[in-house]
């Protein structure tokens, strides 16, 4: 049994990392200890009551989804929570929960057509695959993200009526693209509950595709998404290279959108510079609207740590929400991956939020994101090199050797790292950012002109690779 239950949780992990992102896997899934496997009955063991408490609140479906697949319809959930008693000298002891939401088939929305393509060997419940979580409401408006948002409310108002059709919406990893998409298919049922609206993530169309080519089923899989009034088709960048794929979905597209029905798509670069896509269908695809999803600003950033947190009923202090929209730059996902980080370290260790905890959380994440460089590496380095202290970088002072030194971290830190020149002020005693696109300028300019100075930049160059290597 022992065995078992650690081989079936092994797959059930397999499962669940393709479905969330990495850091939330490492957060919430790997601390996890399969006990177990009696029956259909899967025991896990959570490190403690606010561990279960998310798990069901938040994973609880893919957790689900990941069982039904590895042990079949009867798979059931049961939770053994080890609670600490706070007290170094009494071991933590167990106590057992029933997954609240005991029976995992029954959980499913009610079914309203058989789709046959379905992958999972389960027969699965048709339904439109949306997230209610992804709404309009949890979706934070900026200017990043206005046109994209608007077309897709005014999509949502009146499918298929708007020019918009297709929306083609795109932007890089991590910006919301299926979090917007979800939202407007969400929108649409919620006011026109008779619509057919269905998310598909292209990998899916195609690996039903192929199925269906397989079984010889390619008519009634055409059939099936013919029937479709509202069609959220994400990511097709990967139709790139398909071109049998590519054929099909242009005959769904085109009846689609002759009858009036609505086509939502999204990709992770504008239509122009999809590769591998055929002519005729770039073209159907730029009939509509195409806009675009930037990188959040930081008052956006801002605005999005806030809404997260309010969701969890958690506060956290302004200048810990400063700190990380000024620190997490990149996109929202990682942002997301940040916060869950941080509420799981105060949590366990049983702190409030701080700031010195919300540091602490960063400098065990920021490796991954910086790609082993950071901005405190970087000063801690190049303070050395100069016979100075990390604070002097950061000080008010003007003096000319910190100065130089200042700079020269300043310069490393754009080149070495993703950090934005508003960040790398914030990281410099709050300069802002045109202090850094001078000192850029000034480190250039120098190494122009003076060999030394340029064999030191040099040197620094070797003792940063070393650490980057
Ligand atoms: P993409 O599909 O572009 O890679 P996602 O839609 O999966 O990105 O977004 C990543 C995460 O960031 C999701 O959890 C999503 O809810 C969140 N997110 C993205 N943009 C916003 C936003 N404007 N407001 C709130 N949450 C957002
Ligand atoms: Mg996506």
């Amino acid at each position: 049994m022992q065995t078992d239950c650690v081989s079936v949780w092994e797959q059930c992990l397999k499962l669940i990392k393709n479905e969330v992102p990495e850091q939330s896997f490492t957060t919430w899934f790997l601390p996890i200890k399969p006990v177990k496997l009696n029956g259909g009955v899967l025991t896990i063991q959570v490190p403690s009551q606010f561990f279960y408490e998310w798990i069901e609140e938040h994973y609880v479906h893919i957790l689900k989804k990941a069982l039904v697949a590895t042990i079949g319809q009867q798979a059931k959930l049961e939770y053994s929570v080890v609670v600490d008693q706070g007290n170094k000298n009494s071991s933590p002891y167990t106590i057992n929960l029933p997954n609240i939401k005991t029976n995992i088939d029954k959980a499913e929305k009610p079914r309203r057509m058989t789709n046959p393509f379905e992958l999972e060997t389960v027969d699965q419940a048709f339904d439109s695959q949306l997230n209610s979580i992804y709404s309009f409401d949890t979706y934070v408006e900026g200017d990043c993200n206005r046109l994209a948002r608007s077309a897709g409310y005014a999509v949502a108002k009146k499918p298929g009526v708007t020019s918009f059709n297709p929306l083609m919406i795109y932007g890089g990893v991590g910006l919301g693209k299926t979090h917007l998409v979800h939202a407007i298919g969400n929108k649409i049922k919620e006011h026109l509950d008779d619509k057919f609206v269905l998310y598909v993530s292209s990998e899916k169309f195609i690996n039903q595709f192929i199925k269906a080519v397989q079984n010889n089923e390619v008519q009634s899989f055409q059939n099936f998404y013919l029937q479709v009034d509202a069609l959220i088709i994400d990511d097709v960048q990967f139709f790139g290279g398909k071109e049998k794929t590519q054929e099909i979905f242009f005959h769904i597209f085109n009846h689609l959108h002759q009858s009036g029905k609505q086509i939502i798509m999204t990709s992770d670069r504008p239509p122009k510079d999809l590769k591998g896509l055929e002519e005729r269908l770039l073209s159907r695809f730029k009939w509509g609207l195409t806009a675009d999803l930037q990188q959040p600003d930081f008052e956006t950033r801002m605005a999005i740590i806030h809404n997260k947190m309010e969701a969890e009923g958690i506060v956290i202090p302004g200048d810990v929400c400063e700190y990380l929209a000024y620190t997490v730059d990149t996109n929202v996902r990682e942002l997301e991956g940040v916060l869950i980080s941080l509420i799981a370290h105060a949590s366990l260790n049983k702190r409030d939020i701080d700031l010195e905890l919300a540091k602490q959380t960063m400098k065990n994440i920021v490796h991954d994101i910086e790609a082993e460089v950071g901005i405190d590496y970087i000063q801690k380095t190049v303070a050395e090199y100069y016979h100075l202290t990390q604070d002097d970088l950061k000080a008010k002072t003007r003096k000319k050797e910190i100065v130089i030194a200042r700079q020269v971290a300043m310069y490393f830190s754009k080149e070495y790292t993703n950090h934005s020149l508003k960040s790398i002020g914030y990281h410099f005693g709050g300069r802002d950012h045109s202090t850094v696109i001078h000192a850029v300028q000034a480190v250039n300019d120098t190494m122009d002109v003076n060999a030394n100075f340029r064999n030191s930049i040099d040197d620094l160059k070797n003792k940063l690779k070393i650490k980057q290597a």
